[in-house]
């Protein structure tokens, strides 16, 4: 008797024993559950969220598609580098004037280069100090140009355009074999047009009034950021 309540008493010790390890276990298991939970959480807030902010402030894609108060959109999709504004400058190179009618972005040489608005080619060719140019217009009035630009145009003349085509490409800062091209860098190496690296010059003439172009795109860049 004596011998099987110490029996009884040592199983049911092992059995308490047992509930408690299996308790302290599940809570353990518990506690593993919860702090996995919260270390995937950690984990998302760590990668996902600046992955989904990061464009916003660092790739530029976000503002070139943003179409801004005028309905335009930006021209050359991930570079917003002004290198030169519109208006009165000291002229940065021989043949460029000193009066910057439009603005230069600064890009390498074969970036894409889309069509701001939709329209209608009205000019592709060499245009002095333009260099290779692509003349986009809207409408009778508004001529929209992109100087710089490869020779290997993407459009021709009275092609029509819509907002987004793919039109052009940034084009080299050397040109070779173009016919009554005066513009030469200080080595006496021909250049596209007047430049002194590559980059994409946007004009926009509204009869023969030179506009800003950057009026046209001013809620886009403060959309940005
Ligand atoms: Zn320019």
């Amino acid at each position: 008797m004596c011998f099987s309540v110490i029996g009884n008493f040592s199983e049911n010790s092992i059995t308490e024993k047992g509930a408690i390890l299996e308790r302290s276990f599940s809570m353990q298991n518990s506690l593993l559950k919860n702090f996995t939970y919260f270390f995937i959480i950690i984990i998302f807030l760590i990668f996902f969220i600046p992955c989904f902010f990061f464009p916003v402030f660092i790739n530029s894609n976000v503002i070139s598609f943003l179409p801004s108060n005028s309905g335009y959109i930006w021209p050359i999709p991930g570079y917003t580098t002004i290198t030169s504004y519109f208006g009165r400058r000291i002229s940065p190179t021989a043949g460029a004037s000193s009066f910057h009618k439009g603005i230069d972005i600064g890009a390498p040489e074969n970036t894409n280069l889309i069509a701001i608005t939709s329209g209608t080619i009205t000019y592709t060719g060499f245009l002095g100090g333009g260099g290779y140019t692509i003349t986009l217009s809207p409408d009778e009035s508004t001529k929209i140009t992109y100087c710089h630009v490869s020779p290997n145009f993407l459009v021709k003349t009275g092609d029509l355009v819509t907002q987004g085509q793919l039109i052009g490409l940034v084009g080299p800062m050397y040109v070779d074999n173009v016919p009554g091209n005066q513009y030469h860098d200080e080595l006496g190496r021909p250049t596209n047009g007047a430049m002194t690296g590559t980059h994409l010059h946007l004009g926009v003439r509204i009869g023969d009034e030179y506009i800003d172009p950057l009026s046209f795109f001013e809620t886009g860049f403060q959309s940005a950021f």
